[in-house]
């Protein structure tokens, strides 16, 4: 294990860094820490994004071939923590570009590469993710949502749920059922669907946070041509599997958390909370355990530096930092005493309610990219070789 970094990544943590004195605007910082307001921030995230396309960054990690700069898994990780450093905004199209973009560099026509790539990346389109159903979410080849050849195009029928950001988006990376004969992971497609057509409705899903980021999906003879099913049309589980590559690479930012426990510190302080020996308790273990989660993101990147393709650990990494977020959470909120229990836009909320935000959307953080339990599940079985679970 190696804990230093190299020159070369020293030279580009400060291009990085450079780079966003110079471009990220004063106003758009710290929107992200402790939970944001999606609704509010649309534009401010769109525009974000066209600003990290033009300056090169969104195909980092991309291969040269594809016109990116095969940056490092050492360097993305650096990439990461500047942006988190700088309090960037998150980005208004990011399931297209962190999983649907990179999915179809991977395993889409060449039509669809020419077609759609440059599209997500600009934001001149934004794509949500259409995977999940009502009865299929742990279990996503139980999906059911129908897909019958018509021709040279394809009818669909069903419900999705959960789909981040649909309301706003154009088009949906979407899983089918192409033949029901088949077993469960076999016989799925995987369709770019156009949202905007008269076959889909979307409808938001009012959340704890107040906002409605969320959106049920409805197909009702919903048309996709051919030329937007990804793969063979029985090999979607495939592509969804590639697709989930992306999303469990993309979760990991040690430093996003080591913030979050400097600002909970100062919350502490402010307070007048920070000599009570239970609060200080907590304070403390939450920086003992953002401090192991950084020293063990920094083995993983030795081992991918390395070469070695990442293994189980991606779980053990995904249930430790999002049960550590929800416990850094649950105790911004405690320090507070009775004004943590206001509403987020209360005018007496502290810190204008966004701790009340961020601990919200950290109950969502053990559901989404595999719940906690599902994460125990693989590790009981791939790491610790207990047998397969009823
Ligand atoms: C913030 C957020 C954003 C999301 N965005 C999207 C999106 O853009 N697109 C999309 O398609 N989906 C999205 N999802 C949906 C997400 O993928 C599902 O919520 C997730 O897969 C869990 O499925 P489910 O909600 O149906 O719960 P279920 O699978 O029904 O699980 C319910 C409970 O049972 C537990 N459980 C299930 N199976 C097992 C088992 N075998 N062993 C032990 N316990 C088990 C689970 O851990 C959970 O606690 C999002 C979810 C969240 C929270």
């Amino acid at each position: 294990m190696d804990l230093k970094f190299s020159q070369e990544d020293e030279a580009f943590r400060q291009e990085v860094r450079g780079w966003l004195d110079a471009n990220l605007a004063a106003d758009w910082r710290h929107r992200g820490v402790g939970g944001y307001r999606e609704d509010e921030d649309e534009n401010v995230q769109r525009h974000w994004q066209k600003q990290l396309h033009e300056g090169g960054w969104l195909k980092l990690a991309w291969p040269r071939e594809s016109g990116g700069r095969g940056a490092t898994p050492v360097q993305q990780a650096i990439y990461q923590e500047e942006l988190a450093a700088a309090g960037a905004p998150p980005i208004l199209g990011r399931l297209g570009v962190s999983l649907a973009a990179p999915t179809i560099n991977l395993l889409g026509s060449q039509w669809q590469k020419d077609t759609y790539i440059e599209r997500i990346l600009a934001c001149e389109e934004v794509w949500a993710q259409g995977f999940s159903e009502p009865n299929a979410g742990s279990d996503l080849a139980g999906l059911k949502t129908r897909a019958v050849k018509d021709g040279d195009r394809w009818i669909l029928n069903g419900q999705k749920v959960w789909s981040s950001g649909a309301h706003y988006s154009d088009r949906s990376f979407l899983l089918a059922r192409t033949d029901p004969e088949a077993p469960p992971h076999k016989g799925i497609g995987y369709f770019i669907v156009d949202l905007k057509q008269p076959g889909v409705e979307v409808r938001r899903i009012r959340q704890l946070t107040g906002g409605g980021e969320f959106c049920e999906i409805f197909l009702n003879d919903a048309v996709v041509e051919d030329r937007d099913l990804v793969g063979d049309q029985t090999e979607g589980w495939k592509a969804a599997m590639t697709t989930f590559g992306f999303e469990r690479g993309g979760l990991a930012n040690a430093s996003r958390f080591e913030s979050a426990v400097v600002s909970l510190a100062n919350l502490a302080r402010n307070l007048g909370q920070g000599s009570d020996p239970l609060v200080r308790q907590r304070v403390a273990q939450a920086k003992i355990e953002a401090h192991t989660f950084r020293m063990n993101g920094l083995r993983a990147l030795t081992k991918a530096q390395q070469g070695a393709a990442p293994g189980p650990e991606a779980s053990l990494t995904k249930l430790y930092w999002s049960e550590m977020d929800k416990r850094i959470q649950e105790t911004a909120v405690a320090v507070q005493g009775q004004y943590g229990a206001l509403s987020p836009d209360d005018a007496y909320a502290v810190e204008e309610g966004r701790w009340q935000l961020g601990w919200m959307w950290s109950q969502a953080e053990t559901i989404y990219a595999g719940s906690s339990e599902i994460q125990r599940n693989i590790i009981a079985e791939r790491v610790l070789g207990l047998p397969r679970g009823r």
